[in-house]
């Protein structure tokens, strides 16, 4: 697809290309094998040398549509479906990171990237350092090892509503001769592109805007395609010497700007195997076809909501990057010119208890884990997601123990503002 077309145009139309007399949408390719008239064709796939299909596990037309849509979005080199956002944002750092390694982080990232981090990744014997976003260059160039292989951030952190200086964290990470890496889900690529602004890889969790109906657990690895893996040689023995497990092919010989992604495929995915269903990837791109739609209508009655609730004299604080005066204002002009998210944060004057009581006196706002998407929904992040952590960890990760994050839809956002409206009065 001509990467010149504008975002809305790829959402539509971007990857399945169907040929002559093929279906015009994308079919579900719901099968877990693929047939070769010949030993000799199979083998080829194999070895790598050909591309095709073999076993679903490490690739399936269905997937590679809608990840090929979603690398044309974010203008990477291409892109690999997985199971969740977790499992994305896993292979992200263990595609470079092996037991002995360790990596930099923004503390202001989703709750269970966070626990994969701190506490999973540990146990493989990889370490994470936790920075805060907002400090100088020079405070983050302190977190670096010579055995450092990458920083990641998110570019609005969930639930914490911090917009990531982007540019800074490519900055730190490429002095240091490591990869960025940005989680994008909030922003998502029609509102924010971070391969364009310097980061080098991104994640997202397809499960929130991109799904948008919230039907499908799901996330997706983007290659950038442009970090020179070779220049840094030493960091990345991975991706820059022999794959005893693939005949000693090396991916960057082998594959080029793409050899981050190729490895990702053909030998974590082949390896862990946590692939997203045929079918998910078909509600993804359901979902896909209408995010640039949907991302307008999310912005613009969050933006209304904010300002609602900034005046409310029961609402304490709001969070939200399009208010002017918000701490992320200037970050937000800059990086998501068009808009940042349909969620913000708030919090009520008084107690924790009044917090609950709150979100129990909503008449069509639900109360859930999710986020993102279309149906407005709520969640204490304190009592919820993010209860394993410590109030110190939750100070850290930006969630103070009395915010209340409102993931607000695209009812009609007068009926939205009514309903928050009445569970204030409540109070
Ligand atoms: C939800 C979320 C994840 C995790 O994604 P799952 O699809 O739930 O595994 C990762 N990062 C961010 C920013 C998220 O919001």
């Amino acid at each position: 697809m001509d990467k010149k077309l504008s975002p809305a145009t790829i959402c539509v139309q971007g990857g399945w290309q169907p040929k002559n007399g093929e279906p015009r949408i994308l079919p579900i390719f719901q099968s877990t094998t693929f047939k070769y008239d010949t030993t000799e064709q199979m083998a080829r796939l194999f070895d790598l040398e050909e591309s095709g299909y073999f076993y679903t596990r490490l690739q399936n037309p269905t997937n590679d549509a809608v990840a090929s849509k979603i690398a044309a979005l974010e203008g990477g080199v291409g892109a690999m479906l997985t199971s969740s956002g977790q499992a994305a944002n896993f292979y992200a750092v263990f595609n470079i990171c092996e037991a002995g390694d360790h990596f930099v982080s923004s503390s202001a990232i989703y709750g269970g990237t966070f626990n994969l981090f701190g506490v999973t990744l540990k146990k493989l014997g990889i370490e994470c350092t936790f920075v805060d976003p907002d400090a100088s260059e020079e405070e983050l160039s302190k977190a670096f090892r010579p055995n450092t292989k990458l920083l990641f951030g998110e570019t609005i952190a969930n639930p914490g509503m911090n917009v990531l200086d982007i540019e800074k964290f490519a900055r730190v990470a490429h002095a240091h001769g490591v990869p960025l890496v940005v989680d994008n889900t909030f922003a998502t690529p029609v509102n924010c592109r971070p391969l364009e602004w310097g980061a080098d890889i991104v994640t997202h969790s397809t499960t929130k805007y991109m799904d948008g109906h919230a039907t499908s657990v799901g996330g997706v690895l983007v290659d950038g395609g442009k970090f020179d893996w070779d220049a840094h040689a030493d960091k990345f023995p991975g991706l820059t010497t022999p794959d005893a497990s693939y005949h000693g092919l090396t991916y960057t010989d082998r594959f080029g700007n793409a050899a981050y992604l190729t490895k990702a495929t053909a030998q974590l995915m082949r390896d862990l195997g946590s692939i997203q269903s045929p079918f998910n990837a078909f509600l993804v791109n359901l979902g896909l076809e209408t995010l640039h739609l949907r991302m307008q209508r999310h912005c613009e009655n969050a933006q209304k909501v904010a300002e609602y609730l900034q005046v409310h004299p029961k609402v304490a604080w709001v969070r939200y990057c399009g208010l002017e005066g918000d701490k992320y204002y200037e970050l937000g002009e800059k990086y998501l010119k068009n808009g940042s998210c349909g969620v913000l944060s708030f919090g009520v004057k008084g107690t924790r208890e009044d917090a609950a009581r709150l979100m129990d006196n909503f008449k069509f706002i639900a109360i859930v884990t999710h986020v993102a998407d279309v149906r407005t929904c709520v969640l204490h992040p304190a009592s919820h997601t993010h209860r394993q952590l410590s109030d110190e960890q939750l100070v850290e990760a930006g969630v103070a123990p009395d915010l209340i994050r409102l993931s607000v839809g695209i009812e009609d956002v007068d009926d939205i503002i009514a309903d928050l409206d009445q569970a204030l009065a409540s109070l």
